[in-house]
């Protein structure tokens, strides 16, 4: 059944991803671009995702073993990175069934890996922690865990990790961190993997063997940096319509708690999307949408089902108009500031009631 009553939709481009999977492949020429999918693509979903890439990316990356059990039921073949690595023992069995990249980061995992009955053939990656202080061995605990492993794993094996603050491009964090991992990819002879999208992009001294491309792909900005090199265009655009119009007076308010009054005589537009489809109930008053070519300021509190727009300074709104959220005209980086939070967040928290429609324009 296609029949859709609520017109509301996440539209993906998927020329766009290409497009920008491509930008941003050749700012690294030297180095591979893994495309990070995990949390369902952020939110683009990952299937879909995965096989619009299939073609042109060396592997995909994803946080744990369930997330890439989807993509080979789904028939992706590429090899899929496990960004978490093994959460249980067991997920060394699924990984060699499927040809899954684990990454190593605590000694938990390595005594798994010593007890598996036959040796592990895939690619092993190592986290080192470098000062996220998030996950990851020591500098100084990788010599005990590389004499762990056998030959052909260490002929493999790529010490991977993560940058904390590798948007800032003036903060010097970045720097240590790429000497602190270069450093012991040296002494060990080992493949190596620093770069995050705001890596690739602000720091190519950051490029390696593999960089790990995620936020950037789905086009909207890793970085504080507003003027970057390349164009990327927004592959989501969130949308909805107008389903009710009224005026309103002097004084009157708008929604729940009555926390936005009417300043002069108002229209507000009611438009179907609500914080059950992942549009925050904190966005503040005033955060943009845009309708036929315009933006508009929300009015009054984000409701489950519906949202309320100040239209008065609109010409031409009209019952059933389109009303952009976040997407190729509105980004979604300045829409999060209005929410106290940022784009990655506002992308992976679209809900499942929201239908994607894919499009190769
Ligand atoms: C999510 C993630 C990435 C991708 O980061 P972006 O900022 O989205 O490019 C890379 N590496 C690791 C370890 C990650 O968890």
């Amino acid at each position: 059944m296609n029949y859709r009553s609520r017109k509301t939709q996440a539209i993906i481009n998927l020329s766009a991803l290409k497009n920008n999977y491509n930008q941003i492949a050749n700012l690294a020429p030297h180095s591979k671009t893994i495309a990070v999918i995990k949390a369902n693509a952020y939110g683009h979903g990952a299937i879909e995702i995965a096989k619009s890439l299939h073609s042109l990316v060396p592997a995909f990356a994803v946080a744990f073993i369930d997330e890439a059990i989807i993509l080979r039921k789904a028939g992706i073949t590429l090899p899929i990175l496990i960004l978490e690595g093994p959460l249980d023992k067991e997920d060394f069995s699924l990984a060699k069934h499927h040809d899954f990249w684990l990454m190593l980061h605590n000694f938990e995992q390595v005594l798994w890996l010593s007890q598996e009955q036959t040796s592990y053939q895939e690619k092993l990656w190592l986290k080192i922690d470098t000062g996220m202080n998030r996950l990851g061995f020591s500098p100084k605990d990788a010599k005990q865990v590389i004499a762990n492993l056998t030959n052909e794993q260490q002929r493999e094996l790529v010490l991977c990790s993560h940058f904390s603050n590798a948007d800032e491009i003036n903060n010097p964090k970045t720097k240590t961190q790429i000497t602190g991992l270069k450093t012991l990819a040296d002494k060990y002879s080992c493949q190596f993997s620093l770069a995050n999208s705001a890596g690739i992009i602000n720091w190519p001294e950051s490029h390696a063997n593999y960089n790990r491309l995620g936020i950037a792909l789905y086009g909207t900005n890793p970085t504080t940096n507003k003027s970057m090199a390349i164009k990327l265009a927004p592959v989501m655009t969130l949308q909805s319509n107008i389903i009710a119009l009224r005026t309103l007076k002097l004084g009157e308010s708008v929604g729940y708690g009555e926390t936005w009054q009417a300043k002069q005589a108002s229209v507000i537009a009611t438009v179907a999307i609500g914080y059950a489809d992942g549009y925050p109930r904190n966005a503040k008053a005033g955060t943009p949408v845009f309708i036929n070519n315009q933006l508009a300021p929300l009015a009054g509190r984000v409701s489950m089902d519906m949202i309320t727009i100040d239209v008065t300074n609109l010409a031409n709104v009209s019952l059933g108009d389109v009303v952009e959220l976040w997407g190729e005209n509105l980004s979604v980086e300045t829409v999060a500031k209005y929410m106290d939070t940022i784009n990655y967040e506002l992308l992976t928290r679209v809900s499942a009631r929201v239908p994607k429609v894919y499009l190769e324009s």
